[in-house]
């Protein structure tokens, strides 16, 4: 049975798509899709998504989201949201799953100190590290470097990217110079990437006790669907009245999200993948809705993402990123051997230096920042 025979003509198809850039035999049991999603699932990249974070740091708690849970939870809605548009759902999965891999250690604050660093070399951005990632950095394959990824897939990755970088990259960039939009599984992944960030923020912020419900329900997103919760369940406090709460406003967003795009899309009148390129974007929220996710965005960014307890974690980071990078600028010797360029050339030295920084965990690289600075016994 073909698993792709039931998905709408504007979806993406295997048999339409750009292809690999190194051919290889048709999978047997499964999609050219699903082969992407379990080529992602097994690389290292992937694995090392579990002790990465982006707002909270690893060892600051066990319930916070790490990158591989975020990654995970976006899946989920992608997925949701693209079957009920009878799109293709192992593509959504693929992006969904690989669209963090080229982050940092530290989250936004690691990416801005790497890019401060790698500013004479072309800069740092994650979104074209995730696609490095996937093209050349996993090595598990006999015939090629990378996982060898579909077209469609490797174009959702990077998400975004400047035009220098797009200009250089052939035809993965086209689209950022020509302004043609991406698939749509590509359009629902990122609008899945900001429904989930945004509520498990809201949920590990109040976890964390950084948020306050009092704050919260300044927030009418929040405090709408908490008084809601509260008229089913009176009385219900805590975690529960939470998580009712928050998984209310998931739905909400994804319901939306689904019934707008679904209008959006037949008023485009599709025929093709092709029309989709050349249409605005099409998956998207009403109005109304875009309105009150761009407030609770900026609550968030007020609120917890400044907090001065975030801020001194943000600081401590940045600084292990820009002095691994400085040590290692200055003595190239000290790098692990893949990872010294031979012939020595400094934008490549610089890269390399870049390449092993971003892979680097949260812990790891506040170990190696530990084995690199410090001199008393056992850290070596
Ligand atoms: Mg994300």
């Amino acid at each position: 049975m073909n698993p792709e025979a039931s998905l709408a003509p504007h979806a993406a198809h295997s048999a339409l798509s750009r292809g690999r850039l190194f051919e290889e035999a048709p999978p047997n049991a499964r999609s050219e899709f699903q082969r992407d999603r379990d080529r992602i699932i097994h690389c290292t990249a992937f694995r090392r998504l579990e002790y990465k974070t982006q707002v909270f740091v690893n060892h600051e708690g066990d319930l916070f989201r790490t990158r591989l849970t975020h990654s995970i939870e976006v899946a989920q809605i992608a997925r949701s949201i693209a079957r009920n548009l009878q799109l293709n759902e192992d593509l959504v999965e693929a992006i969904s799953l690989a669209h963090d891999l080229g982050h940092t250690p530290f989250g936004h604050a690691g990416q801005d100190a790497l890019n401060d660093c790698m500013e004479a070399h072309g800069g740092f951005e994650h979104n074209l590290q995730s696609l490095r990632v996937v093209d050349k950095l996993e090595q598990r394959y006999g015939a090629f470097d990378g996982l060898n990824l579909m077209f469609e897939t490797r174009e959702g990755i990077l998400k975004h990217c400047s035009l220098t970088n797009a200009k250089k990259l052939g035809d993965i960039g086209q689209r950022f110079i020509q302004r043609l939009q991406p698939s749509l599984e590509a359009q629902v992944a990122n609008l899945a990437d900001e429904i989930a960030y945004n509520n498990h923020d809201v949920d590990d912020g109040l976890r964390s006790g950084l948020l306050t419900l009092e704050q919260m329900n300044q927030i009418d997103f929040y405090a709408t669907h908490s008084r809601e919760v509260e008229l089913l369940f009176p009385g219900l406090s805590g975690r529960r009245a939470i998580n009712e709460t928050v998984r209310r406003m998931i739905n909400a967003l994804i319901t939306d999200l689904i019934q707008t795009s679904q209008q959006r899309i037949l008023d485009a009148r599709l025929q093709s993948v092709d029309d989709v390129r050349n249409a605005p974007p099409l998956i998207a929220f009403s109005d109304g809705m875009a309105r009150q996710a761009a407030l609770l965005k900026r609550f968030l960014r007020e609120n917890l993402y400044r907090h001065y307890l975030v801020n001194r974690m943000t600081a401590k980071a940045r600084r292990i990123v820009a002095e691994l990078y400085a040590c290692f600028s200055a003595e190239p010797t000290l790098l692990p051997p893949d990872y010294q360029a031979a012939p020595a050339n400094s934008q490549q030295q610089a890269r390399a230096i870049a390449d092993y920084i971003a892979g680097m965990t949260d812990r790891y690289a506040i170990r190696e920042h530990r084995r690199l600075f410090l001199v008393d016994e056992g850290h070596l």
